[in-house]
């Protein structure tokens, strides 16, 4: 779907033309992106500098010098990055005021701000906890401004005892994989066990090679995309999607080498099919994305039964009821066997909607806040078995299901975001595949939004 805002960003004599002229056209940047495999150092040729109060965590320094930048440069930055972990009060504030303010002008387009940070609800005082409160206000705000020049802002937020398991998250929220992800906080501790290591760190291997990924609603959109990133990571993908999607499916399975799997996820004997197809044909599977869904818009006035209950049934009772079939819970095979190895990873995709609410969408954004409550009580049970339980809230992605909104409420819904304009399928897939990996063994039981810092969602 086009955006004549960011085709126009794209060409330099559009851009010189519409400035000569001052017409007050909001021209996004257009987004650096990449679409191959994971690098052993994806930040090389990049130039980050790193504070903190009094200095950054040595360790956090050469985790971002190990990916490959260059660190120092005080005149241009690629990235820049901030130890917030060591701030108390809000005097210790005006650290982190003093390292960005001279370097604001600086940042490069597509640059990246980070900060990281410890957990507000396990600081030790009041004073400690709104200290650490205002980094995320002070991040979601710089998120905002530095949108502009297609450039983000996030923050990490590491539990004491997880700051080995943040590494990882640094260099992929510093890389291009990351560019749709603004004005976020993630949230990383040491609650899932992690026996393999984190793979990341071996970079000579695929993250994903020899692991079996079940996702749902592969023939196009977000789940096509994703598809293809996973693919491309060394994991073998089954896709599925409903009969009636077949060739669109089996178009994706074919290019990825990947197998088909046709399956209404909704039908009442869906979870015990899909669950003997991964036991038997793929000997079980290391990661679940719920990605199948749909709307069924209309005021709730308006609304009938039929659209609320295919929203609730597809987007939020088929994901309960197929995870718990792969955690051998389900009624279908009764035998009590885990299809889901160790290791394993969940990830469900939910919505801003889900965040925020939406109007005219009271049954989806029921069924995506039911995901997160979902993700948030089931990590823990299964943090000892080294599985880890997330969501994805994306915000405006140009795929189908955004083609139908109405033209008008399309223009400014891409807007609505730090980043000016909306999102592309691959930049959720890239988000799922981190997930996915090894190295994301720190994030469990979270919510992250995909939405470039949209202003709906919080
Ligand atoms: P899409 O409509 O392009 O693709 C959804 C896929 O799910 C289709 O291939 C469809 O056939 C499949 N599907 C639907 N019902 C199914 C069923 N009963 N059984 C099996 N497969 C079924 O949608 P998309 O935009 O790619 O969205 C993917 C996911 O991301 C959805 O869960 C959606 O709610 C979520 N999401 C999308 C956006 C966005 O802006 N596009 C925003 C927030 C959340």
């Amino acid at each position: 779907m086009s955006d004549l805002f960011l085709e126009l960003s794209a060409n330099p004599n559009a851009r010189k033309l519409i400035k000569q002229l001052g017409l007050p056209l909001p021209l996004p940047q257009v987004l650096e992106r990449t679409s191959s495999p994971w690098e052993a150092r994806p930040l090389a040729g990049r130039e980050i500098v790193v504070g903190g109060r009094p200095e950054p965590d040595p360790a956090l320094v050469a985790g971002v010098a190990a990916a490959g930048a260059t660190i120092g440069g005080r005149q241009r930055a690629d990235g820049l990055v901030f130890d917030a972990r060591t701030l108390q009060s809000p005097a210790d504030l005006e650290a982190m005021f003093a390292f960005f303010q001279p370097q604001m002008r600086g940042l490069a387009r597509n640059g990246r701000v980070l900060v990281v940070t410890r957990p507000h609800a396990q600081a030790s005082s009041p004073t400690v906890a709104a200290t650490r409160r205002a980094v995320e206000g002070f991040v979601r705000s710089v998120g905002k401004e530095v949108g502009r020049k297609g450039a983000t802002a996030n923050l990490i937020v590491v539990a004491d005892g997880a700051d080995e398991r943040c590494l990882p998250v640094v260099r992929w929220l510093l890389s291009p994989r990351a560019a749709f992800i603004s004005g976020q906080p993630i949230d990383v501790d040491a609650r899932a066990a992690v026996d393999a290591g984190m793979r990341w760190s071996k970079p000579e291997e695929q993250p994903l090679a020899g692991r079996v990924v079940l996702l749902t609603g592969a023939a196009r959109g977000i789940g096509a995309a994703t598809a293809r990133l996973l693919a491309g990571e060394g994991a073998h993908v089954v896709c599925l999607d409903r009969p009636e999607d077949e060739a669109p499916v089996s178009a994706v399975a074919r290019q990825i080498g990947g197998s088909v799997l046709l399956q209404d996820i909704s039908a009442p004997d869906a979870p015990e099919h899909i669950a003997r197809t991964l036991r038997d044909e793929h000997g079980g599977v290391d990661v679940v994305v719920h990605n199948a869904g749909v709307t069924r818009d209309k005021t709730l006035a308006k609304m009938d039964p039929r659209r609320w209950s295919q929203a609730i049934d597809i987007n939020l009772d088929a994901v309960l009821r197929i995870t718990s079939a792969l955690l051998g819970e389900g009624d279908g095979d009764g035998d009590g066997e885990r299809v889901l190895r160790d290791g394993g990873r969940v990830i469900c995709l939910s919505s801003v909607a889900g965040i925020a609410g939406n109007l005219g969408q009271t049954n989806y954004a029921a069924s995506k806040a039911g995901i997160i409550g979902f993700v948030e009580s089931l990590a823990p049970a299964l943090a000892s078995h080294g599985v880890t339980v997330n969501a994805i809230a994306p915000g405006f992605i140009e795929t189908r299901m955004t083609a139908a909104i109405p033209a008008a409420i399309r223009t400014v819904g891409r807007r609505l975001s730090n980043l000016s304009q909306g999102g592309e399928p691959a930049d959720i897939g890239q988000l799922v595949t981190f997930l996915a990996s090894p190295g994301s063994a720190g994030v469990t039981g979270r919510v992250v939004r995909a939405c470039g810092g949209a202003f709906i969602g919080a």
